[in-house]
């Protein structure tokens, strides 16, 4: 097989055309500047989207969506916030904004969410915990009733990080609908993006209002500019909305394509060591991004420092950072699995409530690339590599 011309990407923006209808009626209306018709029309749409009712707000990123949820929770300097550990460091660096103190809680095996166990045990070294935030990992829901019941048995408030989880769903209800407050990402490798841009979701209007506030400076109603408190500029642009409401009339269009590649992955990977990402039965996935963990006893020696690694290829026998490489050398873009937040030298002085499985997961797995631009002859190239890779 030779390298391949085009490069297969992770996952990057598939735009249609009606992007540039919203963007082009902004221009029109000379409406370009922050708030105007395509925030509000975002907001509802991805209210209705989620079932209607909802006090939502678009914000510059997901990031700063889940900063304001950490504020509207109530986190103080040096509360215990209990959250997610194998994931991406935007679930957890706003705890930081706000002088929480993170205790990292471990996967389980069946969806590499938060583990419900893990988490009454952190409930039990830190009875004094009120806020959880959890992140649905690759698309994949977590295990919602579980989780839920150990934040109601505690009194905790559920942050919901469904960043990577647009348009999946447990046991028939969507994720961003379970949280306290949940947050979504447009962000540029999301299954919709608005080029950057996120969403904070509430049903409470007077959460909405009092974000609403911070996210813009917090204005005090006065003839003058009056602040009497901290404020941010994280209001989304009247422009970066009209993308995403172009984007939002393809959601379900790209989780077809997302799964349609995850279960060609799954055919063309059946007879490697290797096992597809899990999920539970009574969840559906938007199969963001598909990813394999090599078996156990399919593992070749593989040694990570901070910065490198080294592997010891052998026949029969690869691992993550092998296929990592050969991919690449074939011009095929993939990625390792989120290094968990508690092995971040960040965070080295923050507790861990372990089950042994994020940091296995992240030893063995890998992301697929899962571009929904990708033909069908693509993908079966980056099954043909990772097949060599075994041999
Ligand atoms: C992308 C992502 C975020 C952050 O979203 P941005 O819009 O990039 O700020 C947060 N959490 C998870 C799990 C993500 O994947």
């Amino acid at each position: 097989m030779e390298r391949l011309e085009k490069k297969i990407l992770l996952s990057s923006p598939t735009m249609h055309s009606e992007e540039k209808d919203f963007i082009s009626e902004a221009f029109a209306r000379n409406w370009v500047a922050p708030l105007g018709f395509n925030c509000d029309g975002f907001e509802y749409e991805v209210s209705e989207y989620l079932g209607g009712g909802f006090h939502n707000f678009a914000t510059v990123s997901g990031t700063a969506a889940i900063h304001l949820a950490v504020k509207l929770a109530g986190v103080k300097k040096g509360d215990p916030v209990l959250c997610s550990d194998l994931t991406f460091a935007a679930t957890v660096n706003p705890i930081t904004y706000e002088g929480g103190v993170q205790v990292f809680v471990d996967s389980e095996p069946e969806t590499w969410n938060m583990s419900p166990e893990a988490l009454e045990k952190a409930f039990e070294k830190y009875p004094q915990a009120k806020v959880v935030v959890l992140a649905h990992l690759y698309g994949t829901p977590a295990r919602m009733d579980e989780i839920m019941k150990v934040c109601r048995d505690h009194g905790a408030v559920l942050i919901e990080d469904a960043a990577e989880a647009m348009a999946s769903d447990y046991k028939g209800q969507k994720c961003g609908t379970f949280g306290e407050y949940s947050i979504l990402s447009f962000n540029g490798n999301k299954i919709i993006t608005s080029s950057g841009g996120g969403m904070l979701i509430t049903r409470e209007k007077e959460k909405r209002t009092k974000a609403l506030f911070w996210a813009t400076q917090s204005r005090e109603p006065s003839p003058w500019y009056q602040h009497e408190e901290l404020g941010y500029n994280y209001r989304m642009s009247n422009i970066v909305a009209g993308i995403g409401r172009g984007q939002l009339r393809h959601l379900e269009d790209h989780r077809e394509r997302k799964e349609r590649i995850y279960r060609r992955y799954q055919r063309g990977l059946a007879d490697l060591p290797v096992t597809m990402n899990p999920y539970l039965e009574d969840s559906h996935p938007n199969f963001w991004l598909s990813c394999l963990t090599v078996n156990p006893e399919a593992m070749c020696e593989q040694v990570r420092t901070a910065t490198s690694s080294t592997f010891r290829s052998e026949p029969g026998k690869s691992c993550p950072d092998e296929i990592l490489q050969k991919l690449a050398e074939y011009n095929i873009e993939s990625r390792p699995i989120w290094k968990p937040m508690h092995l971040q030298p960040f965070f080295r002085d923050h507790d861990f409530i372990s089950t042994g499985v994020g940091e296995d997961v992240f030893q063995r797995g890998i992301c697929l690339p899962s571009d929904i631009k990708m033909s069908e002859y693509e993908q079966d190239a980056v099954i043909e590599v990772i097949r060599m890779c075994f041999d």
